[in-house]
């Protein structure tokens, strides 16, 4: 006679043998009960979960700070893409992958400004972060060279200029952006 075949008891770790049906799981009606609170308890955090996804994700499609910083990624990485191979705005060095968008007038200052292809050429990080001010003495002779004079006046004329973007108008941006950036990457 061949000894019954023996199943590990997914709760205790015991081997038993089947005697209720093929199914069975475990070797006794305390480990069915252990079993089916360890599932109820896995189904119910799989739902909060799910539930505190939804919520964040409600939360952000609201929050104009959050949009206002993808625009912003997008800007950026079409300026870089856009000035790649251009020497530094603000200081002329030699062109580097690790150039950065920089403001002439900071995005702090003028919201109105923030997204403007005029007001953002590509820097290199020690002017970008480190020099005082984004290196502004080097950023103005410079881009007075590359859009005029005129414009870099409308800039400085339109600094303290406020706007409030609406998120519409944000999205709006963000999938013009994403083609333009598309574009140059072909
Ligand atoms: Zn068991
Ligand atoms: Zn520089």
């Amino acid at each position: 006679m061949t000894k019954p075949k023996e199943t590990k008891c997914k709760v205790c770790g015991c081997y038993f043998v089947k005697t209720i049906s093929s199914m069975q799981k475990v070797c006794s009606p305390k480990c069915a009960i252990a079993l089916s609170k360890e599932q109820a308890r896995k189904k119910r955090e799989k739902q909060e979960k799910a539930q505190l996804k939804e919520r964040k994700k409600k939360l952000l499609e609201n929050d104009r700070g959050h949009w206002l910083k993808a625009l912003q990624k997008e800007v950026n990485k079409f300026i870089r893409l856009r000035d790649k191979g251009q020497p530094c705005i603000a200081c002329g060095a030699v062109w580097k992958p690790s150039f950065q968008a920089s403001h002439f007038i900071p995005q702090g200052r003028s919201s109105f400004l923030r997204f403007d292809e005029r007001n953002i050429h590509s820097g290199c990080i020690r002017c970008n972060l480190f020099v005082g001010g984004g290196n502004i003495h080097g950023y103005r002779p410079r881009l007075v060279e590359k859009i005029g004079e005129q414009e870099v006046q409308w800039l400085e004329e339109n600094q303290h200029r406020i706007k409030k973007w609406e998120i519409s108008e944000l999205k709006e941006l963000i999938k013009v952006y994403r083609a333009k950036i598309k574009e140059l990457e072909e």
